[in-house]
Parts: C-alpha cells; structure tokens; sequence
C-alpha cells in the first residue's frame, strides 16, 4: 500500500530505507525506531510509514496503528528496562515542541530523579473557564 511522502522529510527517509535507523518494529503502516537524541537510555519513536504532520490531519485508523506500536515498545521498555515509568508523549506543531512534522509518538522510559521536564504540578483552574473551554470544544467536536 502507498502513502504520502515529502522528500524533504527525515522519518520519510528513514520509513523508505534511504538513511539508517535502528528499527524495533515495523508494519503495514507503521514503523518504530530508536530516538538517536534520547532523554533517558530506551527513548523509541512509534512512526507513521504516512507523511502526516500531526495529530488532526492523520487518519484515525493509521493512528490507531501508531498507538498500537508504541504500546508494544512500552511493553518492551517496561518488561526489559524495567524503568520507573513510562511517558508516550506526541507533540503538534512547534507550539508544542514538535521539531519533525511527521506524526510520531514518544516511548519514553523514565527514572525517579532523571529531571526530564514533562511533569508539572497540578493547581485547581477557574470553573467558568474550564466551562467555557468544554462547551467551545464540545461544538467543535468532528
Ligand atoms: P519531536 O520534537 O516531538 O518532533 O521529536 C522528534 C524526535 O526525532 C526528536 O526527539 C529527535 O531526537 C528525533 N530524531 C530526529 N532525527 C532523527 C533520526 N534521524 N533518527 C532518530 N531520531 C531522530
Ligand atoms: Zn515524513
């Protein structure tokens, strides 16, 4: 099966074999691969084999695939790096620190004290606003 391809993209290289990676797992429309600017030792990337930037452009099935590939690294990473956790993390745009534009999820490993900043302390929100934001995105809701 084809899938959208941008020439000028990394994952796309690497999805079509023209630069190397350390492969984990690969299928009909996904692939996983090693992070080679890992935040802990582990740190894997679930791919789509697609070009998709992120997140509201994807079609859902192959989505789905992606999650089912980064849950089968976190399986990997849990039974045999036996880290303190685990973090997926998926990022959309460079608002959201997302440098490659080709939809991915992070399979993070974690360790007590490792001082990755993805946590945060959470401090109640203002009702009205949290109201507010439910009804507008309740409307946008495909
Ligand atoms: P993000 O910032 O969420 O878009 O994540 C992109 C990730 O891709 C970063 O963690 C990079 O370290 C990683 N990365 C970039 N180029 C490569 C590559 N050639 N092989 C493996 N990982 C890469
Ligand atoms: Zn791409």
């Amino acid at each position: 099966m084809s899938h959208p391809t941008d020439g000028n993209c990394i994952f796309c290289k690497i999805v079509a074999g023209q630069i190397p990676s350390f492969k984990l797992i690969e299928d009909e429309h996904t692939i996983a691969f090693m992070d080679i600017n890992p935040v802990n030792p582990g740190h894997a990337l679930a791919v789509a084999k697609g070009h998709w930037p992120t997140v509201d452009a994807i079609p859902p099935d192959v989505l789905a695939s992606v999650a089912r590939t980064a849950q089968k690294v976190a399986k990997a990473a849990f039974k045999e790096l036996k880290p303190h956790g685990v973090n997926l993390v998926q990022a959309n745009g460079p608002g959201a620190g997302q440098s490659v534009p080709h939809l991915h999820i992070h399979i993070m490993p974690r360790r007590e004290g490792d001082a990755v900043s993805l946590n945060w302390e959470p401090k109640p929100g203002d009702m009205k606003e949290i109201g507010d934001m439910a009804a507008r995105l309740k409307a946008a809701l495909p």
